[in-house]
C-alpha cells in the first residue's frame, strides 16, 4: 500500500510547492484529509511557499496541477525532485500541459476578437489607487485606460501595476449614461510597500 512506502521514507527537508496562481489556493488530500493553504503569487509574506505532506505527491489531481504549473516546485530533496521532473516532463504530462495552454490562449483571443469602435472607445483619466509617499494617501498619479477597459483594469500607474492583484472590482452607483453600474477599484488588502 502507499501509504506503508511513505511511512518509511524520512525526509529531512521538506517539499516546498509554490502557488503560481494569483489568488488564494487550497488542495486537500480526500484520502487523507489533509489540507495546505497558500497565499496567492508573489504573497509579500511568502506564504505562496507552503511545505506539503507527501502523500500529496502521489495523488493525481496534485500531480496534474504541477504539470500543468498551477503548482511548482519550490525546494524538496534531490530524489523527489527527480521524480517530480520525471512525472510532469512525460509525454503525456506535456501534451496536457500544451493543451491547456492552447485553450488559455484561445479564451484571450476570443476576448480581444471584441471588436471595440475606436472612435468611442477613447482614453479616460483616472488617478492611480496605489499606495503614496504619506500613510493613507493614494498615489494619484494620472492613469489613461479605455474606457472599454475601465471595468476590467485597475488604475494603477507603471509604478504600481504590480499590485493589479490585489484589486478588485466594486460595483458603486448607476452611470446614467450608460445605465450600467459604475465600477470603482479597491484594495482587497493594502500590501506593505
Ligand atoms: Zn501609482
Amino acid at each position: 500500500m502507499a501509504t506503508i512506502i511513505e511511512d518509511k521514507i524520512t525526509i529531512a527537508q521538506p517539499v516546498l510547492i509554490q502557488n503560481t496562481l494569483g489568488g488564494p489556493t487550497v488542495f486537500s488530500n480526500p484520502k487523507s484529509g489533509e489540507q495546505v493553504n497558500w497565499a496567492g503569487a508573489g504573497d509579500p509574506d511568502g506564504l505562496d511557499v507552503q511545505s506539503v505532506p507527501i502523500s500529496f505527491l502521489s495523488d493525481a489531481s496534485f500531480q496534474r496541477n504541477l504539470s500543468n504549473g498551477t503548482f511548482s516546485v519550490y525546494a524538496a530533496p534531490d530524489e523527489i525532485l527527480e521524480a517530480i521532473d520525471a512525472l510532469i516532463s512525460g509525454p503525456h504530462a506535456q501534451r496536457q500541459a500544451q493543451s491547456r495552454r492552447d485553450q488559455a490562449q484561445h479564451s484571450k483571443d476570443a476576448l480581444a476578437a471584441i471588436i471595440v469602435d475606436p472612435t468611442t472607445d477613447d482614453l479616460v483619466a483616472h488617478s492611480c489607487i496605489g499606495p503614496g509617499t504619506r500613510a493613507g494617501a493614494l498615489c494619484g498619479t494620472g492613469v489613461p485606460i479605455r474606457r472599454s477597459e475601465s471595468d476590467t483594469t485597475a488604475p494603477l500607474c507603471a509604478k504600481h501595476k504590480h499590485l493589479a492583484r490585489y484589486c478588485i472590482p466594486v460595483e458603486g452607483d448607476l452611470d446614467n449614461s450608460t445605465g450600467k453600474a459604475k465600477i470603482t477599484w479597491q484594495f482587497v488588502n493594502i500590501p506593505k510597500e
